[in-house]
């Protein structure tokens, strides 16, 4: 079986546009000032970086963005995601189930907590969890589902819900269903609920390469469940005065940064998908190439832009175009992702023999080429003619070597 496989181009020494852009970039003079603000109250000895009133009205806006109940901000989204899954206080045989082509953290998490990985098919158009798969999957022993709006495409969360309700645990009830919405902030859902009010907890990464950004990381949880929220605060403040918990807090100029992303996040996102529906446009004549989908309302922030070469390039094929990509016109792309369990042994042990077919053809096939609101718009049109002309390139050069 292939492990670790690389999931960017041979060479990145001389890319002139990078595999991951990052988004933690795009500040104008009103984070600067929500920064410097900050930095002159923390010179306050009586205040310095006690951050309690700016999270909290970072999460208060957070939580009126959305329309969730309550926001809950963490250090990361990583460790916002595992004290979801640590509040379920799953023991060993329960079962998560979540989407084989992913990021790895979700699925560390959940071994981590101490539950059973259970890996399902994309579905192949968005290449967010498959409700059939899951269905699949499912049992009385599943105590919850991970969905990943993967690369920007919102999931419709109905058929998990449903499913979730035939389903019950027997000792727990219905499986929750846990949002993985890292790359979906500010997204729309189908029936034009903002992304986090659904589900039971929704998980938000504020990254440096995620559609909003607070100084490099940052997390927040939304959910309608009050015991959630209470347990989460504690959580992240070692335990209140009761549990175990840790240090996981959001700091003052985190939040302060935040909330003006926040308020700039609907005009970054336009940008972002008008930019992904340009290229689409520009690259729909290309016939070897599967382009993304094109969802209007912000039901898709195309996080990347995915691509996928036909079936007869999958893997080495794919590897060359990207690598062409590179090398000739120094232009970068990521494989985003490969099944988790390719490339991390922890998560490849604890499934033993479990494999999803599906996710591994298609994402023989995928390649997202660098995307960025920022960039000129002669950038653009260069990045557009590289994969057109690498297209003919590979179309030549693979088709002869086979
Ligand atoms: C970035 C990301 C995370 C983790 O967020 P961090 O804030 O980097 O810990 C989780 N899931 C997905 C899909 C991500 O892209």
């Amino acid at each position: 079986m292939p492990t670790n496989p690389t999931t960017v181009p041979r060479s990145t020494a001389g890319l002139r546009w990078p595999v991951e852009p990052a988004m933690g970039g795009w500040y104008t003079a009103a984070e600067r000032t929500a920064v410097e603000f900050a930095l002159d109250d923390a010179a306050d000895w009586r205040m310095g970086w006690k951050s309690a009133p700016y999270t909290q009205r970072f999460e208060d806006a957070f939580s009126a963005h959305t329309g969730a109940d309550h926001a809950v901000a963490f250090n990361s989204g990583g460790t916002a995601l595992e004290m979801d899954l640590h509040f379920l206080g799953l023991e060993p045989g329960d079962e998560v189930i979540s989407c084989a082509i992913n990021f790895v953290g979700p699925h560390i998490a959940v071994i981590g907590q101490g539950g059973h990985l259970v890996l399902a098919e994309p579905d192949p158009i968005t290449l967010n969890l498959d409700p059939a798969d899951t269905e699949r999957v499912i049992t009385s022993r599943t105590r919850a589902i991970v969905v990943t709006h993967w690369n920007g495409a919102v999931a419709d969360l109905r058929p998990f819900l449903d499913l979730a309700d035939r389903h019950p645990h027997p000792v727990h009830g219905p499986p929750v269903v846990i949002v993985d919405a890292a790359r979906a902030c500010g997204g729309r859902t189908p029936l034009g609920a903002v992304v986090g009010a659904e589900g039971w907890a929704t998980v938000f990464s504020f990254e440096s390469k995620k559609l909003m950004t607070t100084l490099g990381q940052g997390g927040m949880v939304t959910t309608n469940d009050s015991a959630l929220a209470d347990r989460l605060r504690w959580l992240r403040t070692y335990g209140g005065r009761e549990h175990w918990g840790t240090n996981q807090m959001m700091t003052k100029a985190q939040a302060a940064v935040g909330l003006v992303q926040l308020s700039r996040l609907d005009e970054m996102n336009h940008a972002r998908i008008r930019r992904a529906h340009q290229r689409t446009r520009q690259l729909a004549d290309v016939e070897e190439l599967t382009l993304p989908p094109t969802f209007n309302g912000r039901m898709h922030l195309y996080y990347r832009h995915n691509l996928l070469v036909p079936v007869a390039w999958a893997g080495e094929g794919r590897d060359q175009f990207m690598n062409t990509l590179a090398d000739r016109y120094g232009v970068g792309s990521i494989i985003s992702d490969p099944p988790t369990y390719l490339g991390h042994r922890l998560i490849r042990d604890h499934i033993g023999a479990h494999r999803c077919p599906r996710a591994e053809r298609l994402t023989a096939r995928l390649l997202c080429p660098c995307l960025h609101p920022r960039m000129s718009e002669a950038d653009e049109t260069a990045i557009c003619d590289a994969i057109r002309q690498a297209t003919v390139h590979t179309a030549r050069t693979h088709c002869t070597s086979h």
